[in-house]
């Protein structure tokens, strides 16, 4: 994460370091920093070279370039529902350095409901979900490579949760609540 600017993707670069979430307009926000380290950290053993990457709600794009750096020649693609957001991932990554992977296919930015995830570049071996939703769909674990892992913000009984949604190599699937959290819900 040292390697992507975060100052490079926030409306108001006086907060890039704040350990807080910022309005990005289509009241949307930019995750906080420990969100988004949380995000990377716990995807990092699914995030080697060559893996394929799909990152729901990219909004600025900041956590998807993170992806493309450590995939290198493999594949990251944001989904987002809001068009202005989409264009606002694809202009903060081409400014910061990602025109290449932009041109070439290994970053993409795509319009889109993402709460079931992306198909046409299904499977993923690492699927990242920034906005909450009432349940993980089953078509999202579907897309998951085996091996694969998936972190969702998911609908609690007191609030939300991060879980963590692990296939092994053999498919076999398991669920791991992790810790509570407040993110934006899925729309
Ligand atoms: N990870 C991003 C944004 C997190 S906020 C960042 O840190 O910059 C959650 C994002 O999810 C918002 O940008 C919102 O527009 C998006 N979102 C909400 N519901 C969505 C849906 N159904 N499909 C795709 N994106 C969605």
């Amino acid at each position: 994460m040292y390697g992507i600017d975060r100052a490079n993707y926030v409306p108001n670069r006086r907060d890039a370091y704040t350990d807080s979430p910022q309005l990005i307009g289509c009241n949307a926000t930019i995750s906080a920093p420990h969100m988004h380290a949380h995000g990377a950290e716990l995807l990092l053993p699914h995030l080697a070279p060559g893996a394929s990457v799909l990152d729901v709600g990219s909004g600025t794009g900041y956590l998807t370039a993170v992806f493309q750096r450590l995939v290198g020649s493999g594949r990251v693609t944001g989904i987002e529902h809001i068009e202005q957001l989409v264009e606002l991932g694809r202009t903060n990554t081409m400014r910061d350095g990602f025109a290449a992977a932009l041109a070439d296919g290994r970053l993409s930015f795509v319009l889109g409901d993402g709460r079931k995830g992306w198909a046409p570049r299904a499977p993923y071996s690492a699927i990242h979900v920034g906005a909450a939703a009432p349940c993980i769909h089953p078509e999202l674990v579907e897309q998951l490579a085996a091996p694969g892992r998936m972190i969702i913000p998911v609908d609690g009984t007191l609030g939300q949760d991060l879980w963590q949604v692990d296939k092994d190599a053999a498919g076999a699937v398991s669920r791991t609540k992790l810790f509570p959290v407040v993110v934006r819900p899925c729309c």
